[in-house]
């Protein structure tokens, strides 16, 4: 019997995904998924989540949904308002907000490209302070150019799967266009599509987004390395906005009620972090952590953004 079933779809490719990413062991499975992530970028820095080596990051909202999720690691603390996916704007600060003020950046110095239109609400409790870019949007005259006119073109062409989505590939080259444009600062790109593909129970497709978004960071790491403002003084955090269920019966889905939900992961990866790979075991940290964690390499206290919010998660700076 070689067809595996989900909760209600029988991969038609189940032959080829085994080939390419079943391995023995789970190390050997993860390194054939993500290769550049886990033999590059995570030998130069941090990586924290694997509960089976004894380090746990979670998530400390209770809604487990992507909104929920992202104003918790925006805002560095649950924000109980945020009780669905319901696309609108709130008004806490978030720590995007903070570094461009307390570093008095320009509006171009500090940006985020997301193939869902939550991203560019979850970023900012003002849509004017940055540029932020959700899922279909043109850039602005005064910051694009060719190539990211013909990038916001060719995003509104490729048909997505789901409505309100549109395509990492070309959330993620836009975003690149920009970098190279603009040199900004922080830059938060969020990626999309693995989350679709698992609701629709495709776990093949689902891995062939992981291994998509390997090779992009392959490319954002050495478009980094190539140019000289960002060459060895970036730093990378990665994270997720939520887990989903650990069985055969749930992994599709992710709510209150899904074991599994509440995991997540996070890893820091810049020369001003320990090269130590994945950390176990670990203090349990939160999502709620990344926002004082990503403030550290700014040189700014999470304290003094938010009393509130999360402290940086140990271990993530010299
Ligand atoms: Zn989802």
């Amino acid at each position: 019997m070689v067809a595996a079933r989900a909760a209600n779809y029988e991969y038609s490719e189940i032959a080829t995904a085994r080939a390419r990413y079943w391995r023995k062991k789970p190390e050997q499975r993860r390194e054939v998924l993500m290769p550049f992530f886990w033999k590059t970028l995570a030998p130069m820095g941090v990586v924290y989540g694997n509960q089976d080596a004894g380090s746990s990051v979670t998530v400390k909202n209770e809604v487990r949904w992507s909104s929920a999720g992202y104003a918790e690691l925006m805002t560095g603390r649950p924000q109980p308002e945020v009780v669905d996916n319901t696309l609108v704007r709130y008004p806490q600060r978030t720590f995007m907000e903070y570094v461009q003020a307390e570093l008095g950046l320009e509006p171009q110095e500090v940006a985020q490209f997301g193939t869902w239109d939550g991203i560019k609400l979850a970023a900012a409790s003002r849509d004017d302070v940055f540029l932020m870019n959700g899922a279909f949007d043109p850039i602005p005259p005064h910051l694009s150019n060719p190539e990211m006119d013909r990038l916001v073109a060719l995003r509104r062409r490729v048909m997505g799967l789901w409505e309100e989505g549109s395509n990492d590939a070309l959330t993620f080259e836009l975003a690149l266009a920009y970098l190279r444009q603009h040199e900004p600062r922080l830059l938060w790109i969020s990626f999309g599509n693995t989350d679709d593909w698992a609701h629709a129970d495709r776990y093949d497709r689902l891995l062939e987004c992981l291994h998509g978004i390997d090779s992009m960071l392959a490319d954002l790491w050495s478009a980094l390395q190539s140019m000289d403002g960002y060459r060895d003084r970036t730093t990378l955090i990665l994270t997720t906005d939520h887990g989903r269920g650990a069985t055969v019966e749930d992994w599709a889905e992710h709510d209150a009620s899904i074991p599994g939900s509440e995991d997540v992961w996070v890893a820091v990866i810049g020369p001003d972090t320990p090269d130590r790979g994945e950390v176990s075991p670990s203090l349990p940290a939160h999502l709620a952590d990344v926002a004082a964690t990503a403030l550290q390499f700014f040189g700014l206290d999470g304290e003094d953004f938010s009393e509130e919010a999360g402290p940086p998660i140990a271990g993530t700076l010299h």
